[in-house]
């Protein structure tokens, strides 16, 4: 027996919504509702989007019948949205393979600089930036290949962010997957909507750090994992 009836007409992103809500989960712009789509919804909400987004041209007085330059960028736009920058909140997390850790690894771990794109989610302007993570195992921790680092922090970045709390989500969920005695995130980025509106303030970065385990307790290891990073700026 069907539970809610939903009528014929509805758009997708409703339905979506809707199984979200009765799954009691967050749909804030980064969280990842992977979960609640079903399969080919992905190209029924880029077909939503685009519709949305005719309209939003429109209310810009943009002549998209004529102008042959803007004919195709409401599709352009969904697709970019939905397929690309903020693919991380579409698809499900990328496979991971841990392995234990065979050779009793327990020296600081240090990765980076991986390249971080995401965009705001303020004003969906692009956030530029590098992040570096420090990892310290202990016998039992997991090991995942250098690159997969790199994977999870592109699903984390691919959703409108908020820097402090991407950091947050990254360190997370390397966390979860890991289970090491430290951990350590820093991130260094450029936020477009500093630059090329608002305050239009170029140079300006922000840099925040979340530190767990070892790296909150023994100053040491903090300092060897800041020392070891290249010099920002
Ligand atoms: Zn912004």
């Amino acid at each position: 027996m069907n539970s809610a009836p939903v009528e014929e007409g509805t758009p997708v992103s409703v339905k979506i919504r809707e199984r979200v809500l009765a799954a009691r989960k967050r749909f804030h712009a980064n969280d990842n509702i992977a979960d609640f789509i079903q399969p080919g919804e992905i190209e029924l909400l880029l077909d939503e989007v685009e519709d949305k987004m005719k309209g939003v041209l429109a209310s810009l007085v943009i002549d998209t019948e004529h102008d042959h330059n803007t004919d195709d960028t409401a599709r352009r736009v969904a697709k970019m949205y939905l397929k690309e920058v903020f693919q991380g909140r579409y698809v499900k997390a990328p496979p991971i393979t841990e392995f234990p850790n065979a050779e009793h690894l327990n020296e600081l771990m240090i990765v980076g600089p991986i390249t971080v794109r995401s965009a705001c989610s303020h004003h969906f302007c692009p956030i530029m930036g590098k992040i570096w993570i420090g990892v310290l195992p202990n016998e039992h921790t997991n090991v995942i290949g250098l690159s997969k680092y790199a994977r999870l922090a592109e699903w984390v970045m691919g959703r409108p962010q908020i820097q402090e709390e991407a950091v947050v989500q990254l360190a997370d969920l390397i966390q979860q997957k890991t289970q090491p005695d430290g951990l350590a995130i820093v991130m260094e980025a450029t936020h477009f909507c500093m630059g090329w509106r608002g305050v239009k303030d170029v140079d300006s970065k922000m840099i925040n750090s979340v530190m767990r385990g070892s790296f909150l307790k023994d100053a040491n290891l903090r300092r060897e994992f800041l020392s070891l990073i290249p010099q920002k700026g």
